[in-house]
């Protein structure tokens, strides 16, 4: 067993003694449902949620319910949206029209402070589990466990292996309440974590065009209430893809802004013909950001060691190296201090920022470039062009090319507040918080984001109980 996530001291796997319910069907019989849900999606608007119910909603259910008294009473959902890759200045690009709508009138950080390394499965996670990846288990996109083997994204056994998935996602914090979510794609829904799955889940597959994501989502609000998901993700893998081959700030990436964009904006239009912008939060991320390459910003590794010694088992923007035994003293001295802009430790002396030094599954010695510079083995340097790389991810969080966005709009949140610049490990206690749910031991700080919560008018016992019970 990952015996790293449950030993550590200050998130004990067993504090869990709430009552919990299943809320996955069988793997084989939701497996099929949701494949139908995929091939269905053509289908979706004139099938309310094909695949994922026995009944469908009469038509038109909840079409009209937007009126003031129907929504001060109806419970809110919360759809939580990834922009892999966004990084936070891009909100300024003219092309960003809907998202700098969205927030201006409701709340915009100056940037989101990845987790270490700043790669997309850590910091899925930490944001939906508030920890940070040593303690929740997923500390790259690729990692080797003494006892579970590799672990790669394009892994499906890996990647739904629920081993692998320490801590508690806010979609099983939700279950456990009572409560029924929907992941239009989010790393680790595919995994059976405690719990299980989400009550509505599909296995990731980046052929399903963004509207029909979108439109997935939408459906999933158009339900009855008592069937509707109270907690929703929605991911899209861009600008994430654009940001890489091209760069940041490339034309390219002004155009996947205006998409990606146009598809929040298909959002807004459908949760207004639902009338259901006054039952629905959204809160919208990224989980990093993004740096501009360059071939005169290249470490070629074997110029500082022979490799022999070692393998190197991921490269690029972080390095992993699993020396052969007995050679790991020789290759870290060779390799420390070699080059002015590759950073070189033992995996037990990562800085403190990095909140790594705990984990067995990264390797025992792990480079970290400069942001910006890429350190890979000779024979990828050869096959690179000459002048710009596009773009890379997965160095220091501290620095700002590495920070993600974070806007959110609806009626939990206080108009116009500019909470900052925080670390994604706060937002699972501020998902909680709206879900109005027990959250989990976490490394997030429950007051952190407490400034851009509007204080509930409907129930505020329901409320002010909620945050009784997830008092230590
Ligand atoms: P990165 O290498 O950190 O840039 O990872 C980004 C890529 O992760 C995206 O292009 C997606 O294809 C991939 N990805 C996102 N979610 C999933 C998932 N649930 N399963 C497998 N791959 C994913
Ligand atoms: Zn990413
Ligand atoms: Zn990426």
């Amino acid at each position: 067993m990952n015996s790293e996530l449950h030993t550590h001291g200050h998130h004990p796997s067993t504090a869990y003694l709430r009552p919990r319910r299943a809320i996955s069907e069988p793997p084989r019989a939701r497996r099929a449902a949701s494949s139908l849900l995929l091939l269905a999606l053509p289908l979706l608007a004139l099938l309310p949620l094909a695949g994922c119910s026995s009944h469908p909603a009469p038509e038109g259910a909840d079409r009209h319910s937007g009126s003031a008294a129907a929504t001060a009473t109806e419970p809110r959902s919360l759809v939580l949206i990834s922009l892999d890759g966004f990084r936070w200045d891009q909100l300024d690009f003219p092309e960003a029209t809907n998202l700098r709508a969205l927030a201006e009138s409701g709340v915009r950080a100056d940037g989101l402070i990845p987790v270490f390394p700043t790669k997309t499965f850590p910091n899925h996670y930490s944001i939906v589990t508030g920890l940070y990846a040593q303690n929740h288990g997923i500390v790259s996109n690729n990692m080797r466990d003494p006892e579970l083997g590799e672990f790669r994204l394009s892994d499906r056994d890996a990647v739904t292996d629920p081993r692998w998935w320490g801590g508690e996602p806010v979609w099983v914090t939700a279950a456990s309440a009572g409560l029924t979510t929907a992941a239009m794609f989010w790393p680790g829904t595919e995994a059976e974590i405690r719990v299980g799955r989400p009550t509505h889940w599909s296995p990731f597959d980046s052929d399903v065009p963004f509207s029909d994501r979108v439109q997935q989502v939408l459906d999933w609000l158009a339900l009855d209430p008592d069937r509707r998901p109270r907690f929703i993700t929605l991911y899209f893998e861009q600008p994430d893809g654009t940001n890489h081959r091209h760069g940041p700030e490339s034309a390219q990436a002004h155009a996947t802004i205006a998409d990606v964009d146009a598809r929040i904006g298909e959002l807004l239009r459908g949760l207004d013909e639902l009338g259901a912008r006054q039952r629905t939060d959204l809160v919208i991320v990224s989980d990093h950001g993004m740096a501009e390459i360059h071939s005169e910003r290249v470490v070629v590794l074997e110029d500082l060691a022979e490799f022999e010694e070692g393998e190197l088992f991921e490269s690029g923007a972080l390095v992993q190296i699993f020396p052969r035994p007995g050679r790991e003293d020789l290759l870290f001295d060779r390799l420390e201090g070699a080059h002015p802009n590759l950073r070189v430790y033992r995996r037990e002396e990562l800085p403190p920022s990095f909140h790594m030094a705990g984990s067995k599954r990264i390797a025992p010695i792990v480079a970290v470039p400069d942001v910006g510079w890429e350190a890979v083995r000779r024979s990828q340097k050869e096959r690179m062009p000459d002048g710009p790389l596009g773009g890379h991810h997965g160095p220091d969080p501290r620095d700002p090319r590495m920070h993600g966005l974070f806007v959110a709009s609806g009626p939990s949140f206080v108009a116009g507040a500019r909470p900052g610049r925080f670390e994604n490990v706060h937002i699972y206690e501020l998902l909680c918080r709206i879900l109005e749910i027990p959250p989990a031991p976490n490394d997030g700080d429950p007051g952190a984001l407490s400034s851009i919560l509007a204080p509930r008018a409907s129930n505020p016992r329901a409320r002010s109980a909620a945050l009784e019970r997830s008092r230590p």
